[in-house]
C-alpha cells in the first residue's frame, strides 16, 4: 500500500474490552456498507440502523434514547434548535386549509412562525386563552390538526390543564403538542398526561452550560415519529454528534442542577415578594399562580425561572437598574450555570387574552452561584430603583417637603 493512501485509510482497531462511561462522539456523513446489497438495501434498516450521518449516529441514538425514556416516549427526534423543534413539530403535520390552536402565552418566536410561515402556507392559527379548556372547545373544529400547548407559558406562566385540552382535541381528532421547555422531562410528563407530541429546547436546563443549542421532538406513537422523521429526511435536518454529547454530558447533571436552581428560586422569590417595590411574582410553585391547583396536580417540580411584575411607578426604572447588576447577567435562553435577567414585554405577544399589567415583567433564572451573591445582587438592583423613584417623587412635589 502506498503511503498517500495508508494516510487515507484508517484502520479498524479493536473497541472490544474498551467501555468508557462517556459516550463516545462518532462523527460521520458517510458511512459505508460491506458490499454493493447492503449499499442497495440501506433504506430497509429501519429507523435504529444507520445510512447516513445526517440520520444518525450512536452518539446522536444515545441522546434520544435518553430523552424518550426521561419523556416516557415512543421514539424521539434531535433538531438544532428549541424552536426548530416547535416548528418541525407543526410543519410535519399541517397543511393548506388546516386550522392550528396555539396558546396565547407560547413562546414568542413561535408566534412569529406561525403568523408569518404558516399562514403564507394556507394554515389558519388561532390562538387561545392558555387557562380556559372551554375556549378550546369552543375554537375547534373538524379542520383543526393541532392544539399546541406550553406549560407554563412563557414570561407570565400559566400552567395549563393538558390532560382536559388533549380529551377535548382527540374528541375533535386532533393532535396535542406541548412545548416543555420550562419545566423538562424531570417535572413534567405531558405525554403521560396526553399530549401526542413534546418538544424541550434542550438548549436550555438539560443541556445546561449555554454552549450548544439544541431541541428535541418525543412522540407517543411510531406513525408520528415516521411523518416526523420522513419531513425532516428532506429538510435536510439533523444535528451534530460534537453537540449531542455537550447534551449528553450536561444532562448527568440536570437533577441536581434544577433542585439547586428552584431553591434557590424559592429564596429569592421569598425576599422579592416582601420588597415594597414588588407587586407579584410569577411561579407555578406559588399558591396565587394561575393553574398553581394543576401544577400540584400534574408536575413533580419547579425549575429555577420565574417573573417579576413590578408596581407601576417601578417599572420604567428596571431596564437602567439592570446596569446595577454583578453576578446576574443580563440575556435570553435560561437554564444555565449563571443567573440571568431579561426584562420581557408581554402586551405585544398576546392577542386571545389581555394582560392587566404593565408592559414590562422580569424574567430570572437562578443559576448554580452562591445565594449570598445572588441576594446582595438583587438588593443592589432594586435599591438603584428605590433611588430613581425617590427621585421622581422629589421631581413631581418639589414642595412637598415639611416647612420646619
Ligand atoms: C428558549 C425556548 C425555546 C427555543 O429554544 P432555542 O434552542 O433557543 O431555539 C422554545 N421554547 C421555549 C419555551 C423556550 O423558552
Amino acid at each position: 500500500m502506498d503511503d498517500l493512501t495508508r494516510c487515507v485509510i484508517t484502520p479498524k482497531v479493536k473497541t472490544e474490552g474498551f467501555d468508557s462511561l462517556g459516550p463516545a462522539v462518532y462523527r460521520a456523513s458517510t458511512i459505508v456498507f460491506e458490499n454493493a446489497a447492503a449499499y442497495a438495501n440501506r433504506l430497509s434498516r429501519g429507523p435504529d440502523g444507520y445510512s447516513y450521518g445526517l440520520y444518525g449516529t450512536p452518539t446522536t441514538r444515545a441522546l434520544e434514547h435518553k430523552v424518550t425514556e426521561l419523556e416516557q416516549g415512543r421514539r424521539t427526534l434531535l433538531v438544532p434548535s428549541g424552536q426548530a423543534a416547535n416548528t418541525i413539530a407543526m410543519l410535519a403535520f399541517l397543511k393548506a386549509g388546516d386550522k392550528i390552536l396555539i396558546a396565547d402565552t407560547a413562546y414568542p418566536p413561535m408566534r412569529d412562525f406561525a403568523d408569518s410561515d404558516l399562514q403564507k402556507f394556507g394554515v389558519t392559527v388561532v390562538y387561545y386563552d392558555p387557562a380556559s379548556p372551554s375556549e378550546v372547545e369552543r375554537l375547534i373544529d373538524k379542520r383543526t390538526r393541532i392544539v399546541w400547548c406550553e406549560s407554563p407559558g412563557s414570561t407570565t406562566m400559566e400552567v395549563q390543564d393538558l390532560p382536559r385540552i388533549a380529551e377535548i382535541a382527540h374528541r375533535h381528532g386532533a393532535l396535542v403538542g406541548c412545548d416543555n421547555t420550562w419545566a423538562t422531562p424531570l417535572n413534567f410528563k405531558p405525554l403521560v398526561h396526553g399530549a401526542d407530541i413534546v418538544t424541550e429546547a434542550l438548549t436550555k436546563y438539560v443541556s445546561g452550560h449555554s454552549d450548544v443549542l439544541m431541541g428535541s421532538i418525543t412522540v407517543s406513537d411510531e406513525a408520528h415519529f415516521l411523518t416526523i422523521r420522513s419531513s425532516m429526511g428532506r429538510l435536510g435536518i439533523g444535528v451534530s454528534p460534537d453537540d449531542a454529547s455537550l447534551v449528553l454530558r450536561g444532562m448527568e447533571t440536570l437533577g441536581i442542577r434544577m433542585k439547586h436552581a428552584h431553591q434557590g428560586a424559592m429564596a429569592a422569590i421569598e425576599w422579592l415578594q416582601g420588597h415594597p417595590l414588588v407587586e407579584r411574582v410569577l411561579y407555578p410553585a406559588l399558591a396565587d399562580c394561575p393553574g398553581h391547583d394543576i401544577w400540584k396536580r400534574d408536575f413533580l417540580g419547579a425549575s429555577g425561572v420565574f417573573s417579576v411584575v413590578f408596581v407601576p411607578e417601578a417599572v420604567q426604572h428596571i431596564s437602567a437598574a439592570l446596569d446595577a447588576l454583578e453576578t446576574f447577567a443580563i440575556g435570553a435562553s435560561w437554564g444555565g450555570t449563571r443567573s440571568l435577567v431579561a426584562p420581557m414585554p408581554v402586551k405585544v405577544n398576546r392577542t386571545a387574552t389581555s394582560w392587566a399589567g404593565d408592559d414590562m415583567v422580569l424574567r430570572i433564572s437562578i443559576g448554580l452561584e452562591a445565594r449570598e451573591d445572588l441576594m446582595a445582587d438583587l438588593q443592589r438592583m432594586l435599591s438603584a430603583v428605590e433611588m430613581r423613584v425617590a427621585a421622581d417623587l422629589a421631581r413631581a412635589e418639589p414642595y412637598a417637603m415639611p416647612a420646619t
